[in-house]
């Protein structure tokens, strides 16, 4: 009888979450600019596999609920990302630290205006485009989320890990200083995370999984999601009926190896998938309520400019400091401030058996790893290009060391230059708020 009253117990007190799941293609119509390398002189005609926008719903109760986005694009910018959360926080009464927005950082994917507008000279044409694209894509995140509302139904989340190690590190140093290039003794985390919901017959209905690796595999003009769209086709071909959704993790100054091909990217893709699976077959562990939530914006400083820089740079060689400088100056003959950036944090905790902390833009590794460390009692998946995708965020060891996320990235995401010495501290001063805003240490 006792036996009975506890699995009872124990099955009632496991439904205590409702998840929805849904995808909607945002792949664009053909001919699209595709954005991530500025080398690209023409737009992508030809689509080898759609993109998507994905929503996870976990529900604990109408107050307390919880929605993940996954994109398969380089980064939303802030007026998209700014205006999904209006429209999606007022239709579902949810407070901002409860959406988290991601993107997958594909390569091979839509231009999303305004965002690295330096590197493009569209005509009127062209302009038009990319701007209807933004809106459209901001109307369907919206949709995607509304229809993850109307799919909930009781599930069970759980928990595991896999690994997959084509990730390596970037930044090699050479005579000239650090460039892109492979750096095999550096920091890599080859770490796959994976959360699943499964309904309460055990079918498998979404995967979220994430890693820290850009999505840089192929530089082609084909429409695809690089390796984690790939991957998310394997996962899903694995498992029928469920939406894989993938998210980014601190990979900001790791890259895929071996790159430069479509195929390469689809191997990639495989062994992602393969990893989600290994750990999927494995022990996976629960994950359960009470979600907790908390998100702050913190501000991060550009180091002072000297006007008369930008004023070199508008007569020099390189077409794409001139345009950054022409905003610059006109930003400066304007009085408008363009030396803080305003930096979202949030972290979403199910209470001691799962942590997304998110983090806005393009986040190298030595994040990941600052924040495992400070918090080493939680069960964490570092993730990166949240909220939005307006720069890199160095760490204080690759800001002093230089190179292309600290400096030269800045001119083509139009900003002054480099953060200021602080960046890291500040960074890991909100991470430490959202933390303990979220009830972690208790
Ligand atoms: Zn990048």
């Amino acid at each position: 009888m006792i036996l009975i009253f506890l699995l009872a117990f124990s099955i009632i007190s496991d439904a205590q979450l409702r998840v929805g799941v849904a995808r909607k293609s945002i792949t664009p119509e053909t001919p699209f600019w595709l954005t991530g390398y500025a080398s690209r002189d023409r737009p992508s005609t030809e689509v080898l596999h759609d993109l998507w926008a994905k929503a996870l719903v976990i529900e604990e109760n109408s107050r307390s609920r919880i929605v993940i986005v996954t994109t398969d694009i380089l980064g939303l910018s802030r007026d998209i990302s700014e205006e999904v959360s209006r429209r999606v926080l007022a239709e579902h009464g949810m407070d901002r630290s409860q959406l988290i927005l991601s993107s997958s950082h594909t390569h091979s994917g839509p231009v999303i205006w305004p965002a690295l507008s330096v590197i493009f000279d569209f005509d009127r044409e062209d302009q038009k485009t990319v701007m209807r694209y933004a809106e459209k894509l901001t109307d369907d995140i919206v949709e995607v989320v509304n229809m993850a509302f109307s799919a909930m139904e009781p599930m069970q989340l759980s928990y595991g890990r896999g690994n997959a190690d084509f990730a390596i590190n970037r930044r090699q140093a050479t005579d000239k200083g650090v460039v892109i290039g492979l750096n095999p003794a550096g920091t890599v985390d080859h770490d796959v995370p994976v959360l699943k919901a499964a309904d309460m017959n055990g079918n498998v209905k979404a995967v979220l999984f994430g890693y820290a690796c850009h999505n840089t595999t192929s530089a082609s003009y084909l429409i695809n999601g690089d390796y984690s769209g790939f991957a998310q086709i394997e996962v899903e071909k694995m498992f029928p009926g469920a939406v894989a959704m993938y998210m980014a993790g601190c990979g900001a100054d790791q890259n895929p190896n071996p790159r430069g091909s479509v195929e390469l990217a689809a191997e990639h893709g495989r062994s992602l998938a393969e990893a989600v699976n290994t750990a999927m077959k494995g022990e996976m562990k629960p994950v359960r309520p009470p979600l907790r939530t908390s998100y702050i914006v913190t501000e991060l400083h550009f180091r002072p400019f000297d006007p008369g820089i930008y004023r070199r740079e508008m007569t020099g060689e390189d077409i794409y400091m001139q345009r950054r400088a022409r905003l610059m100056l006109e930003a400066y003959n304007k009085g408008w401030d363009v030396s803080t950036y305003r930096y979202p944090v949030q972290a979403v905790r199910f209470s001691n058996d799962f942590t997304i902390l998110a983090l806005t833009g393009e986040v190298v590794l030595d994040y990941s790893i600052a924040a495992r460390a400070r918090f080493p009692r939680e069960n964490m998946f570092v993730a990166g290009y949240c909220t939005e995708v307006q720069c890199y965020i160095p760490s204080k060891n690759i800001l002093r060391e230089g190179g292309y996320e600290p400096e030269s990235s800045m001119i083509y995401y139009g900003f002054p230059g480099s953060f200021t010495e602080d960046v890291e501290d500040r960074v890991m001063d909100a991470v430490a708020l959202v933390m303990k805003r979220s009830g972690a240490g208790r």
